[in-house]
């Protein structure tokens, strides 16, 4: 399955489940969504680095017995939860996600 078929299913997932997040009259409204879908990102990233630091306190700062093992499970969903919004961000601005993330990854290439 490519990853544009992915961004097809989650707007699928989203337009049946939210059908008013999906009423789109105008840029204020297209603004608004993504204002919302880009602090949702970042309160997911956030879930995944607390999780994250907690592991980093206890490993490497013997300040609590968190090992990565404990929280894995958490963590695989929270980077899901962040990969689902990518997901909808991309669906909602039009983007082909496979082809810009092959530029990206050329562009990297010659910069790194
Ligand atoms: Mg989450």
């Amino acid at each position: 399955m490519d990853l544009n078929r992915l961004v097809e299913m989650q707007i699928a997932f989203s337009r049946e489940k939210f059908p008013q997040f999906w009423e789109i009259r105008d840029g204020r409204d297209l603004a608004l969504r993504l204002e919302y879908l880009t602090n949702a990102l970042a309160g997911e990233v956030g879930e995944a680095a607390n999780l994250v630091k907690k592991v980093v306190r206890g490993v490497v700062y013997g300040r609590g017995d968190v090992r990565l093992e404990d929280v894995r499970e958490q963590l695989v969903e929270e980077v899901t939860d962040v990969f689902i919004y990518l997901l909808t961000i991309a669906g909602l601005l039009g983007v082909d996600l496979e082809k810009a993330y092959f530029q990206k990854l050329e562009k990297n290439k010659r910069r790194f």
